[in-house]
């Protein structure tokens, strides 16, 4: 490897040449304490930035082992690290001067989740970080006293306070570990209870506003009604109390605007550890969990829908469905059976985002419209069978309809932001009236998972010089070759570089189908276990990562194969 001193005549032989030149800096070189790599060098000072990254040894870096130890404590170390390392790029960024994208430092930025991403990564206790930087020019000649003040200067600077232990603040990092130590703890205990989801005593749900996911100021904080509240042992926290939603249906009712879209999107995101302050840290949902919306204008490939829909007007297969356009309840339909397909244990529903003739029909409209003209078998009459002969739980927010009551397990009333168990009051008044409630679905539910597999093939993708090119469009889409896949309406995706994982995902699934030419939903578990084992990396062969990545589930993937518009 050559020595930082190797680096520091080479900046000084390139200086004022053409920028190409700046491409003889790939390479690896020791600096005092760690090894700063020249990944990927920019084309011009225009160009998406170079990529360098800096690996700090285990002597250097210095965390103590139990920092790291388990799977869920690295991953939190590691957002810790890219946290302070980013906001200490920050104060340097665009320092160094020039055209173009010169002097730019930036890395991942963090959210209010904790997740995995290839921007850091510790390994038996080394420190990898990567990140970007706009090598300087003026116009397209090299500049390189500016990348030596970002290289020999910034840099160390930067290192030294974010990524050396005894530089950092002890007992803030240690919190973090002990934060995420409590977190998994809670995580396991739903399934030990059974429960479906946790929301602590004192948490904070609402956001501060549509476009920041920082906690609202001055919120009604959480509190379980008492009939709901468990207590669980926490290790650094101790004991912590709040309500636990068991496994079974339950529905969430109230007047509008009185906190009840609120409190499912707080579950929707409890699939993901919170930070510090977030006012969600001890709000967890079961890991399976999605939410279930409508969908108008989605692709649908071959998705037995049957269980809710049948003898559609133009005579439409609906065992085996696919449509370039769903409709609201089709929509709806496919994401159901997609999501059970998926691993989904508990589905998660707003009234606010359904297809209200998908959800319910009420016994008058029943009557007038007769079963066999009226294609739709309403979710409510199947949530019952999807729950007891399938195990899968759902957590319903409703405002519009009695006959939701008829299939809840609890019933939770929201009234102005403070939570209320009405379970016993809904059973007195069902009771007396169990003849309004048609409570016989035509077809079992239990069809989605007794009917023939389903195996998708995917069409050869368009290539240009033999790649398939991918293009991501920030939070909400990527095209990958020529087909759009649109993400918008899977809003348990948080993350710009979850979106990219994904891209790069279904880009593995693709290439791995054309050339095994087997079924898809196999690839799917394939690349989702190659990730498991090797990281997200493993999307991305060759010596080094073009684009920076977070973690998915499972789930997430096949919402992404799901939408593409290229099964055949
Ligand atoms: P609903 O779904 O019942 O109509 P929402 O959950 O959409 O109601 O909440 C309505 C408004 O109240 C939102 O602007 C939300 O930010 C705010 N809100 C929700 N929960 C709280 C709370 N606990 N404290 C203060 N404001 C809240
Ligand atoms: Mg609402």
């Amino acid at each position: 490897m050559k020595s930082s001193v190797e680096l520091d005549k080479l900046l000084i032989s390139i200086n004022k040449k053409g920028y190409p030149a700046y491409k003889s800096l790939k390479g690896n070189y020791q600096f005092p304490g760690y090894i700063l790599g020249i990944d990927h060098v920019q084309g011009d000072p225009f160009a998406a930035p170079s990529k360098l990254s800096i690996q700090v040894g285990k002597a250097q870096a210095g965390f103590p082992e139990e920092y790291y130890n388990t799977g869920y404590k690295k991953t939190a170390l590691e957002d810790y690290l890219l946290r302070l390392f980013g906001k200490a790029v920050s104060k340097y960024t665009f320092q160094a001067e020039g055209s173009g994208k010169s002097g730019l430092i930036s890395t991942s930025r963090c959210g209010q989740e904790v997740l995995g991403r290839t921007a850091c990564r510790i390994t038996d206790g080394s420190v990898l970080i990567r990140f970007e930087a706009g090598f300087p020019a003026y116009g397209r000649t090299i500049n390189s006293p500016e990348l030596r003040k970002i290289i020999f200067d910034y840099l160390p600077e930067i290192v030294k306070k974010s990524l050396y232990y005894k530089n950092l603040d002890v007992p803030g990092t240690r919190k973090r570990i002990e934060l995420a130590e409590d977190q998994y703890v809670l995580r396991e205990e739903l399934g030990k209870r059974g429960l479906v989801a946790f929301v602590a005593n004192g948490a904070v749900l609402p956001r501060e506003s549509g476009v920041s996911q920082k906690p609202m100021k001055n919120a009604v904080v959480f509190q379980s009604p008492e009939s709901m509240e468990v207590e669980i042992e926490l290790p650094y926290k101790g004991k912590l109390r709040g309500m636990g939603i068991p496994k079974g249906i339950t529905l969430v009712v109230g007047g509008g605007y009185h906190g009840k879209s609120t409190l499912l999107k707080a579950l929707e995101q409890g699939i993901y550890q919170h930070i510090e302050g977030d006012g969600r840290e001890y709000v967890v949902t079961a890991d399976t969990a999605v939410k279930i919306r409508a969908e108008d204008g989605r692709a649908v490939s071959h998705v037995d829908i049957s269980p809710f829909i049948n003898n559609l007007p133009n005579g439409k297969d609906t065992t085996d469905f696919s449509t370039e356009d769903a409709s609201g309840s089709t929509s709806q339909a496919a994401n159901v059976a997609e999501a059970i397909q998926a691993g989904a244990g508990l589905l998660l529903i707003d009234e606010d985002t359904c297809a209200t003739n998908f959800m319910v029909r009420d016994s008058l409209m029943q009557e007038v419209v007769s079963g066999e003209h009226e294609p739709i078998t309403p979710f409510t009459l199947q949530a019952r069978e999807l729950y007891e002969k399938y195990g899968i739980s759902v957590v319903l927010v409703a405002g519009s309809s009695g006959s939701y009551f008829y299939i809840a397990d609890k019933v939770l009333q929201m009234d102005n932001y403070h939570t209320f168990d009405i379970t016993d009051k809904v059973n007195e008044v069902t009771s007396k009236r169990t003849e309004e409630y048609q409570g016989k679905a035509p077809v079992p539910a239990g069809i989605l998972f007794n009917g023939k597999e389903r195996i998708l093939k995917i069409k050869k993708a368009d290539r240009k010089r033999g790649q398939i090119k991918i293009k991501q469009f920030g939070m909400d889409s990527f095209s990958i070759g020529k087909e759009n896949v649109d993400l918008k309406y899977v809003e348990q995706i948080v993350d710009y570089e979850q979106v990219t994982t994904l891209s790069y995902c279904l880009k593995a699934l693709i290439e791995q189908m054309e050339i095994k030419g087997t079924d898809a939903i196999q690839a799917v578990g394939r690349i989702y276990s190659q990730i498991q084992e090797h990281g997200m990396e493993a999307l991305c062969p060759g010596s080094y990562l073009p684009v920076s990545m977070a973690q998915v589930r499972i789930q997430d993937i096949f919402a992404c194969l799901d939408r593409y518009r290229g099964i055949l």
